[in-house]
């Protein structure tokens, strides 16, 4: 998650200074398993946008309009790689390698017709054709099924087929960057704890039962924050971010870690769990009952459902 959102960033900076990395492939970066913190390397390749430098990319990742030759490597044919990485990322499979893939017949015709003549997204809601094979895409079946919706639905929108055209039309409404990161974020504060199997499983915020990922175990909803930008499932260590609470700041690289808020245990009873202010501005916690109080920086908010919290621009509730 913590790679998916570094590399994400990245790409809007580099894409908000004019430049495109062109050769966007997975041997491009290092991802600490145990952090997900991201080393993008091999920068021979990045260009000021529509300036190619003779590289094309490795043809799984590259955007069919590049492979066809139609259009140079740019920002658009990036947004196509970008999808493709955090594809692989999520679901530890490719989003084009389905049943149509019949790489022992003619390797060369299979690649050009899966990544440029007609690629077709494995979960392509109305094409069916290409739907993962049980027997060798298994990850991606497994994978999948365990997003909310909303990730579901911003994957289907990066390889709908009016955007994968090897003709290049449709390329210029991919997916942005800014849009990837709203979702990403959403889906890193809906992670909640098993109470069962103790693993993190993602919690659908807008129901109030769901179904662990790992042992399969219905919990009922923790308590969320609930922020206009999203809800936030407030368990131990959970952050709240400046981003979630300031409408003025856009998530990007220098924001990612900029935190204001996190969710701590009591010292002398763990079960006790608050919310400690950690940024530099004051928040005021209204009751149900009316009273208010002021939370400076180093303060704890107790975790308790009915409690509305002044951020400043923004207001959150406990639910
Ligand atoms: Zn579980």
């Amino acid at each position: 998650m913590n790679a998916a959102l570094q590399i994400t960033a990245s790409f809007k900076k580099l894409h908000n200074l004019g430049f495109s990395y062109q050769d966007l492939n997975d041997g491009n970066f290092f991802i600490n398993p145990e952090s997900g913190d991201v080393l993008i390397c091999d920068n021979d390749n990045v260009a000021p946008d529509r300036q190619n430098l003779g590289i094309q990319g490795k043809p799984k990742y590259m955007a069919p309009e590049v492979v066809h030759a139609t259009n140079l490597p740019d920002t658009y044919s990036d947004r196509f790689s970008l999808a493709v990485i955090l594809f692989l990322l999520f679901c530890k499979s490719h989003p084009l390698d389905g049943l149509k893939d019949n790489n022992r017949i003619d390797p060369a015709k299979n690649a050009m017709n899966l990544y440029c003549l007609n690629p077709i997204f494995i979960f392509d809601p109305v094409d069916k054709s290409n739907r993962p094979n049980p027997y060798i895409h298994k990850n991606a079946l497994l994978f999948w099924s365990i997003y909310p919706k909303h990730i579901q639905d911003v994957f289907i929108k990066a390889f709908a087929k009016e955007h994968i055209q090897c003709d290049g039309n449709g390329r210029e409404d991919r997916v942005i960057e800014k849009t990837w990161l709203k979702e990403l974020t959403r889906l890193h504060s809906e992670l909640a704890i098993c109470p069962f199997c103790g693993e993190e499983t993602f919690f659908d915020t807008q129901t109030e039962r769901a179904k662990c990922i790992n042992c399969g175990k219905p919990f009922d909803r923790p308590a969320i924050l609930r922020l206009k930008s999203g809800d936030i499932i407030l368990e131990p260590e959970r952050k709240i971010y400046l981003y979630q609470v300031d409408d003025s700041v856009d998530i990007e690289s220098e924001s990612l870690d900029e935190d204001v808020g996190v969710v701590i245990r009591n010292k002398n009873n763990p079960k006790i769990w608050g919310l400690r202010n950690t940024g530099k501005k004051t928040w005021v916690k209204h009751t149900p009952q009316g009273k208010e109080e002021t939370i400076e920086n180093g303060k704890v908010i107790p975790i308790a459902r009915g409690l509305k919290i002044s951020f400043g621009s923004t207001e959150g509730e406990i639910i």
